[in-house]
């Protein structure tokens, strides 16, 4: 296990849409751990592949709820967004610094593969649901800052001109 290099916005593979992963074998279980590792030491909730330089529709999540054990899922796909939407603010490991209130779906039904190669499905709400989505749209080259008014995107990327990592 390792703590990998994350990737920040500018980095065109944030903005690429990641190629599905085949088959689950040891390679991408060590990739899963990894970005476990690399996820808490950076203290997020969420982390997608890409985001360490790798391609590949993967994501971990564990939003340090106690009814929510951690989850990694390998090719996630969302199936079905509820009604409703709620608005909430939203950071991401990938651009430091940055924070915005974003409208989303509060539910959402996702289907994955486990680490173990299973299909599973996952009916989420809340805070898992915001979680699912911003990581979803990673793995197909979305920030959430594409998710904002084009005013508020023009202040967040002028803003992140002066505070993003050399
Ligand atoms: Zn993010």
């Amino acid at each position: 296990m390792a703590i990998r290099k994350l990737r920040f916005m500018g980095d065109p593979v944030l903005r690429e849409k990641a190629e599905p992963v085949a088959d689950v074998t040891a390679e991408v279980r060590t990739l899963i751990a990894d970005m476990f590792d690399t996820m808490y030491a950076e203290e997020g909730v969420g982390l997608a592949a890409p985001q360490v330089g790798i391609g590949l529709r993967v994501i971990v999540i564990d939003p340090r709820e106690d009814d929510v054990a951690p989850l990694a899922l390998i090719n996630p796909q969302i199936v079905r967004f509820g009604d409703e939407v709620g608005r909430d603010e939203e950071g991401c490991l990938s651009i430091p610094g940055l924070k915005e209130i974003v409208q989303r779906p509060t539910t959402v039904l996702v289907e994955a593969l486990n680490p173990d190669g299973e299909p599973v499905s996952i009916d989420a709400d809340g805070l898992l649901a915001r979680i699912l989505q911003h990581e979803v749209d990673h793995i197909d080259g979305i920030l959430f800052v594409d998710r904002v008014s084009a005013l508020k995107r023009k202040l967040l990327l002028n803003k992140w001109q002066k505070v993003k990592p050399l």
